[in-house]
């Protein structure tokens, strides 16, 4: 059973007023440790041997002689021989003590095991404990669940290879980056043998990864992934907020369609085979008529959530879609914590997120201005789990 909150209230109990503002150094940690200082709060990254030099070297915080800021968001830099270590009793103890609130991030929940996280890191997480696990696609109770129990339009699943009767995605691991994609796309049960054939041989993916694989139709469309963040110490009707849109740049299939059809057809067998490894992000705006839509379904994620998961989704959130060509969004992916892209506005706030708050506003520094606003009120321990 995950450490329930009460458990995790009373710890916040022994924290200073002024809490510090943590995260796992890879992923968005930049993000989040440029929001601290910029809301006036001490971040600290915990990096893994061997990881540690952008935050160590590049965006260390140096002072001047009058202790002022000089250069860089990265106040401390804490560093474990693996990323896992970070939930040991002598860690947490660390954390504890030094009054840290960790910011989930992609490389938290995907370095750290899950386990260790629900049932053993007795350490104030700002956001959901419990909803992380729900990225995980061969979870029982995973985000295809909650999108159906709360009624958001997704990519049609396709049951079985033999049903492939348009076209389609089929998502598994890769064969050796486990963290990474194997996906590839056919349009029939042939195409799907016959890649899936060649795939194997190549060592992408394996056959038991293939056997438990999503398969689900293929939206032609452009990628939005929307970035929001939930309050729950506001009214309800102000809680949900879009800050910002990104998409993103993944290696050689960008690297694929940037190039004239002819010469696509010129390239050898292998380099024709698009692979989903997200290298990089860029930012967007929407249609302003499809808005309302986005609100829809983020409102209904909160709800949702709330109801499976309390207490809900806390922070920052990002819903993954793809436009079919009428515009409609489908979301194929759910991050339950900061998403991967929020470096896009990172500093510089995003224009929605801008809009908002009349000053630069990016996801790590409203996660800093959340922790703050909590502070001050003696409401912290709405916000974490
Ligand atoms: P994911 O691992 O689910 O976040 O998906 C990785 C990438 O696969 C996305 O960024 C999209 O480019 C693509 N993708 C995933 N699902 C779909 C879908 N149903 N239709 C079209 N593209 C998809």
């Amino acid at each position: 059973m995950a450490i329930p909150v009460p458990e995790i209230a009373r710890i916040l109990d022994t924290y200073p007023t002024t809490p510090a503002v943590g995260a796992v150094g890879s992923h968005s940690a930049i993000d989040i440790a440029d929001g601290a200082v910029a809301e006036g709060l001490t971040s600290v990254v915990l990096t893994e041997t061997g990881r540690d030099r952008t935050y160590a070297q590049y965006f260390r915080t140096l002072r001047d002689a009058s202790g002022a800021r000089r250069r860089g968001c990265v106040d401390e830099v804490w560093e474990y021989p693996k990323f896992a270590a970070v939930t040991s009793p002598e860690s947490q103890e660390r954390l504890r003590g030094r009054g840290v609130l960790l910011v989930p991030n992609r490389a938290f929940s995907s370095y750290v095991p899950l386990d260790a996280i629900e049932r053993e890191f007795r350490v104030p997480i700002v956001g959901s404990r419990t909803m992380l696990r729900i990225e995980e696609r061969t979870e029982r109770e995973n985000y295809y669940r909650l999108l159906e129990a709360a009624g958001i339009p997704a990519p049609r699943a396709i049951a079985s290879p033999d049903a492939i009767d348009r076209l389609a995605i089929v998502k598994l691991p890769h064969a050796r980056r486990r963290l990474e994609r194997g996906f590839f796309t056919a349009a029939s049960p042939e195409e799907f043998r016959a890649k899936s054939a060649r795939l194997i041989e190549r060592g992408t993916i394996t056959a038991p990864d293939l056997a438990a694989a999503r398969i689900e139709e293929y939206v032609l469309g452009p990628v939005f992934n929307f970035n929001f963040f939930f309050s729950p110490l506001v009214p309800r009707s102000e809680g949900l907020e879009l800050l910002g849109v990104d998409e993103r740049r993944e290696s050689n299939l960008d690297g694929l369609v940037r190039l004239p059809a002819a010469q696509q057809l010129e390239l050898s067998e292998s380099d024709r085979i698009p692979e989903y490894l997200v290298v990089g992000h860029g930012t967007l705006t929407l249609r302003e008529s499809i808005l309302e839509d986005v609100f829809r379904i983020g409102e209904k994620f909160v709800e949702a959530a709330r109801a499976r998961y309390p207490p809900g989704i806390l922070g920052p959130f990002c819903l993954q879609t793809c436009l079919d060509r009428d515009g409609r969004p489908s979301v194929f992916d759910v991050a339950a914590r900061i998403g991967g892209g929020t470096n896009v506005h990172l500093a510089l706030g995003h224009p929605y997120g801008n809009a908002l708050y009349r000053e630069p506003m990016s996801t790590g520094r409203r996660i800093a201005l959340e922790i703050r606003r909590a502070a001050a009120d003696g409401r912290l321990k709405e916000i974490v789990t």
